[in-house]
């Protein structure tokens, strides 16, 4: 089949694919096997706890081609692993881990007429899992969906050859101490969107959050981790109330043991993170995202010329090589998709 989507121009948005899987969990008889159905709606209860308490969680995935024709997806077993780590919160059902990644290639197989040409975007796979039952009071669904959607996408954050112009939110946090941050939870985006909006609005990028109890330290971007350089020191915040990035884990792992980097995971103040000499984002829609400038209240700072720097530019390539096959995964982070 060909489909008309225009390659060179794709964005990160949604255009629906050919398949979808649901599965469905009722509690006295577990998870049914599951089906690949095309991409369309459901009917739902307006009872569902989903819709009224935000009992639902999602990932996101990428699937790419390879240059040699192939598809790759990177540490997929992370995504069912976080996923069911937020379900234990959320009082949601296990997800099985050897379903999710015989499940998943099956869906990038059914959707790869939408994959993008090698370089110009990735297949974005989103799990979803949702409780569904109908009940008034706050408490958990007894039955849920679990949903897997494609969509083909290009760049998260639009750029050219600089970095993105970041501003630092000192007007609303995204995640408490004890919180609901290191989750990948629905309610986690809608309650910031408002932060995000007002950042787009001045022509920024994107906000970076600070920490809910003092105010000072960098948390993350809305949907990205916050890394900063130092000369050959990686920084980054520590995990308690951020999203621990299966991306940022990556960087952490790639920045010290092949480029011996000294990596720290700490907490950053604004004024520090305005003294480094480069910042990038990551997440699995970010992938690496250099920093151009970094403004917070009356100050702005420029890093560099605003195009990448020599440690995130390293960082970004050898990354992209590891995703892509074209160099040795040597910590077997890569599944292809026969
Ligand atoms: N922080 C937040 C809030 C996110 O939504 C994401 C995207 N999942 C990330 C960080 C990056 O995580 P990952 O590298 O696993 O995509």
């Amino acid at each position: 089949m060909t489909v008309n989507i225009n390659w060179d121009h794709l964005t990160f948005s949604l255009t629906p694919t050919a398949s979808q899987f649901v599965c469905r969990y009722e509690r006295d008889k577990g998870w049914d096997k599951g089906e690949y159905l095309p991409f369309g709606e459901f009917l739902i209860s307006p009872a569902a706890s989903v819709l009224n308490y935000g009992q639902g969680l999602f990932e996101g995935m990428k699937a790419i081609k390879t240059p040699s024709g192939g598809v790759n997806l990177f540490r997929p077993e992370e995504n069912i692993k976080r996923l069911n780590a937020g379900g234990k919160q959320f009082f949601m059902p296990e997800f099985p881990v050897e379903e999710f990644l015989t499940m998943i290639p099956e869906v990038v197989r059914r959707n790869q007429d939408y994959i993008p040409p090698f370089g110009l975007g990735a297949l974005y796979i989103r799990p979803c899992l949702w409780g569904v039952s109908a009940g008034l009071g706050v408490k958990q669904a007894d039955d849920y969906l679990f949903v897997v959607y494609t969509s083909p996408v290009g760049e998260y954050y639009k750029r050219g050859e600089k970095g993105v112009d970041l501003e630092v939110c000192h007007t609303a946090t995204r995640a408490s101490p004890q919180g609901c941050g290191h989750i990948k939870c629905i309610g986690n985006y809608a309650g910031v969107l408002h932060a995000k909006l007002n950042a787009h609005s001045r022509g920024f990028a994107d906000c970076l959050f600070l920490d809910a109890k003092e105010s000072s330290y960098i948390e993350e971007a809305s949907s990205s981790n916050f890394f900063a350089v130092f000369g050959d020191t990686l920084v980054t915040p520590q995990l308690g109330s951020i999203l621990p990035g299966i991306t940022r884990n990556s960087i952490l792992r790639i920045a010290k043991e092949q480029f011996k980097l000294n990596v720290t995971e700490k907490k950053i103040t604004v004024d520090e993170a305005l003294k480094a000499d480069e910042l990038f984002l990551t997440g699995t829609a970010a992938v690496v995202t250099p920093v151009a400038t970094l403004t917070s209240k009356s100050t702005k700072k420029e890093y560099g010329d605003g195009t990448p720097g020599p440690v995130t530019q390293m960082i970004t390539e050898r990354l992209l090589a590891i995703q892509r096959g074209t160099y040795p995964d040597e910590f077997s982070w890569v599944v292809p998709v026969n």
